[in-house]
């Protein structure tokens, strides 16, 4: 039985029904990571949320979707007086755009209690984070969680780090970078996209990308690059895997998400690559296939078993 903990923060969002009707659902990174990977872990392994929400009715409401999902809520601390952070989606034709309101959520006080947090890590087989965990942290939780995790870890437990890179959520761009950088340093695993990595950190290259976290010491890296090839790294091995091609591509949101909970779950059950990204992006191929983050278990399930069958 293998344990999976995510940490991060998962929000309200209201999309869109036409007009002035607004349909209720729950999204974040992190957890849209946990949700593929719950849907694609073998039924005897856990997963787990780690994050922080109010005491009001729409806190309950998130922790019972959550919870619904399979997904334990079990370490996660309530915070007096505090909400969980929302997010509106806005569709112009096909144009989506983002309003939020997460400044002052319930999330960003997760680490109010460390050891609470450190109490759910010393459990876990594969601890999950993301660049919007950290960045949604104030700065001193920030560094007591980059400075914490690994003396939490149990013997043989891995981290795995998606830099999952959104400018406007930092103060500054040198903060971002090195805060960014300092967590992919205490990863086993880091997972990035290269767009993002191309942007932020100048880099030629997917191959240049893992590399240059390579340097940090980091074991494994799997670079995601939209419809382009999948290029996995470690030590000396460099493999390209293709994407297959996918018709009726509508909503990429989630796409890198959803591709790392394939990936996780598949990795810790049989430690094979070709499998964990033939999974990967299959699943991702699924969820832009589909519009918004959350694809319906039995859907991934299916594509991946017919996949598989292939
Ligand atoms: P990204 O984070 O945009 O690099 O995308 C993550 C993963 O989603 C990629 O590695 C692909 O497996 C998948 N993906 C993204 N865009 C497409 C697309 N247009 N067609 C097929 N798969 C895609």
């Amino acid at each position: 039985m293998k344990s999976l903990l995510g940490i991060g923060e998962c929000m309200i969002e209201l999309s869109s029904e036409g007009g002035q009707l607004w349909r209720q659902g729950f999204a974040g990174d992190v957890f849209n990571t946990l949700w593929y990977a719950r849907a694609l872990m073998e039924s005897d392994s856990q997963a787990a949320f780690f994050s922080a929400v109010g005491d009001d009715q729409s806190s309950a409401e998130l922790l019972a979707f959550i919870e619904n999902a399979g997904i334990s809520c079990e370490h996660i601390p309530h915070i007096k007086g505090r909400v969980p952070g929302l997010y509106k989606i806005h569709l112009e034709g096909a144009e989506r755009s983002f309003s939020y309101w997460r400044d002052s959520s319930a999330a960003k006080q997760m680490l109010q209690d460390p050891d609470v947090l450190w109490a759910a890590v010393s459990e876990a087989d594969v601890v999950y984070l993301s660049g919007i965990t950290v960045a949604i942290l104030p700065d001193e939780a920030a560094e007591i969680l980059i400075n914490g995790l690994r003396g939490a870890l149990k013997p043989g437990a891995k981290v795995v780090f998606d830099p999952n890179i959104r400018p406007r959520l930092w103060a500054g761009e040198e903060r971002m970078k090195d805060v960014l950088t300092r967590t992919a340093a205490i990863s086993d695993v880091v997972m990035p996209s290269f767009e993002d990595e191309q942007t932020t950190f100048g880099d030629a290259t997917p191959l240049a990308t893992a590399q240059r976290y390579q340097a940090l010491g980091v074991s494994q890296v799997v670079v995601k690059n939209g419809a382009d090839e999948t290029l996995f790294v470690e030590g000396d091995e460099v493999r390209h895997f293709p994407v297959p091609k996918t018709r009726g591509v509508v909503d990429t949101t989630a796409a890198g998400d959803s591709f790392n909970g394939a990936y996780l779950a598949e990795f810790m059950t049989s430690g094979d690559i070709d499998k964990a990204i033939a999974a990967a992006q299959c699943c991702a191929a699924t969820v832009v296939c589909n519009k918004g983050a959350l694809v319906a278990f039995e859907r991934v399930q299916n594509a991946i078993n017919t996949t598989k069958a292939g």
